[in-house]
């Protein structure tokens, strides 16, 4: 495949998008933009300096300063906040939350679209969040949306977070999915949706592996047109 393309995957938490995002980076030997992790690194900052997530006038003040790196050790993504490997931290529960409050400053969001448009200028980047093909790379070769029913995804991440060792209950990981569904697709700023041209991707009843040669097949297609 000689072109280096743009490849947008959005959708909401749980839905496969990070596996698929992943795995069809590596068969491509793309790079992986997980703007996600690039939130919470963000939420995390806010935290650790005592900020009001909920206050634009305090969140603010990180945006400047923020040094956020992504990169690849061995085979894994390593997320850098101004040089500290913060890969764990950032997918503590709580920092889903954090992240998704923090992501409705536009100070921070100018900040992070700056950063993931550097990273994907050059082409060769499977990008995956919620606004990447709306609003990051709206001329993306290709845009994906990702998305599973609310209770299948919930069961996903619990038993994501159960084997990563964290006491959760399903009840609680289901409300923490629903509330972040809600205020991700209804904020006023890049809220979730589908880009128009994208094509809707349902993984409830498919295997990653299954949804990976899907996307997989309709990029190879059109790179021989
Ligand atoms: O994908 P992940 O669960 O790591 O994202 C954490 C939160 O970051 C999301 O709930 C969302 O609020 C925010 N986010 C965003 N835009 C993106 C990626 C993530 O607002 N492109």
């Amino acid at each position: 495949m000689g072109k280096k393309y743009i490849i947008a995957v959005d959708g909401p938490s749980g839905s496969g998008k990070s596996t698929v995002s992943q795995r069809l980076a590596e068969k491509l030997g793309y790079l992986y933009l997980d703007t996600g992790a690039m939130y919470r690194a963000a939420g995390l900052q806010a935290l650790r300096q005592n900020l009001d997530l909920d206050c634009l006038e305090s969140v603010k003040t990180v945006a400047p300063g923020l040094r956020i790196e992504l990169k690849k050790v061995s085979g894994r993504l390593q997320v850098l906040l101004n040089g500290e490997d913060v890969s764990e931290e950032i997918r503590k529960p709580e920092m889903g939350m954090a992240a998704s409050k923090i992501s409705r400053h536009l100070p921070i969001r100018e900040k992070m679209w700056e950063l993931q448009r550097e990273l994907g200028k050059e082409g060769g980047v499977v990008a995956e969040g919620r606004d990447v093909g709306t609003v990051v790379f709206p001329d993306a070769d290709f845009k994906f949306f990702v998305t599973a029913g609310a209770e299948e995804r919930a069961r996903r991440r619990h038993r994501e977070l159960r084997d990563k060792g964290f006491a959760v209950n399903y009840e609680e990981v289901l409300k923490e999915v629903k509330e972040r569904d809600e205020q991700d697709s209804g904020r006023e700023l890049a809220p979730l949706k589908p880009a128009l041209d994208a094509v809707m991707v349902d993984t409830t009843d498919s295997s990653a592996e299954q949804i990976v040669e899907k996307l997989l097949r309709i990029v190879r297609e059109k790179s021989r047109e």
